[in-house]
C-alpha cells in the first residue's frame, strides 16, 4: 500500500484501539508494509490514539528514512516479522489488560472455544522476556515469526500480525476477548467447554468462515 493509505489505516486502527481498550496510555507502536522492504511505523513517544500525520517513520529493512525523529525504539521487531512474513501487511503492538494479565501469569488459553477464537488463535507463541526495544527481543521474535500471528511477550504485552490492518486489529480483539473469558470464567468458577478438536478442524477446513491460512511452518 501507498504510504497514505497505510497512515490513514494505521491512525484509524490506533483510534480503534485506544476506544477498545486494546491499548492505553502511551504503550504500543503499530506499523504497516510499503512493499517488499520498507514499512512505515509510528515514531517514538507518540500515543496510538492521537496520532497525527507526523508521528509516522519511513523504514526500509537496512535503514530509517527520517532525519529528525526516531521510529518507536521496538522497530526491531516489526522489522523481524516482516522480513520473516513476506505476506504480512500489518504488526500491532499492545499491551491490553486482559492479555497483559495472561502474559503475566501461567495461563493456558483455549483456542476451541467460538467462531473467532478458532480461527484467530489456531496458533499462539510466547517469547521469554528481554527488555522492550532489545536487538535480543527483536531476534527472539525473528525465531518465532513463523509459528504464528499472536505473541505473547511474556510480562511485556503482545503483538498481533496478519495480512491486513483489519485482519490484525480482529486477531488483537479476538485474542482480549479470549484471555477477558478464561479469566472471567476462572474468576466465577465457571468451566468453559471447549468444542472437540474434530470439530475445530473441520471448522478451519470446510466452514468457508476465512481460506484456510497456510502456515510457513
Ligand atoms: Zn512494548
Amino acid at each position: 500500500m501507498d504510504s497514505n493509505e497505510a497512515r490513514r489505516g494505521l491512525q484509524a486502527a490506533g483510534r480503534y484501539m485506544l476506544d477498545n481498550d486494546l491499548a492505553w496510555g502511551n504503550a504500543g507502536n503499530i506499523s504497516a508494509r510499503l512493499d517488499a522492504d520498507r514499512y512505515l511505523i509510528t515514531a517514538s513517544g507518540t500515543r496510538l490514539g492521537e496520532l497525527g500525520n507526523e508521528d509516522f517513520i519511513e523504514c526500509s529493512f537496512e535503514r530509517t528514512l527520517a532525519k529528525d525523529r526516531k521510529p518507536s525504539k521496538e522497530t526491531p521487531m516489526h522489522r523481524a516479522i516482516y522480513q520473516q512474513r513476506p505476506e504480512i501487511v500489518a504488526v500491532l503492538h499492545a499491551s491490553p489488560f486482559y492479555s497483559t494479565l495472561v502474559a503475566c501469569a501461567d495461563i493456558q488459553l483455549s483456542s476451541e472455544l467460538f467462531v473467532e477464537d478458532m480461527y484467530y488463535l489456531e496458533r499462539v507463541e510466547h517469547v521469554n522476556y528481554l527488555h522492550p526495544g532489545s536487538p535480543a527481543l527483536g531476534e527472539a521474535v525473528r525465531a518465532k515469526a513463523r509459528h504464528a500471528n499472536i505473541l505473547f511477550l511474556d510480562n511485556h504485552g503482545v503483538l498481533v500480525y496478519d495480512t491486513s490492518i483489519q485482519e490484525a486489529l480482529m486477531g488483537l480483539q479476538t485474542l482480549e476477548m479470549v484471555c477477558r473469558m478464561t479469566i472471567t470464567a476462572r474468576s466465577a468458577g465457571l468451566d468453559l467447554r471447549a468444542l472437540p478438536a474434530s470439530i475445530v478442524t473441520d471448522f478451519l477446513e470446510n466452514s468457508g468462515y476465512r481460506p484456510r491460512r497456510e502456515w510457513p511452518i
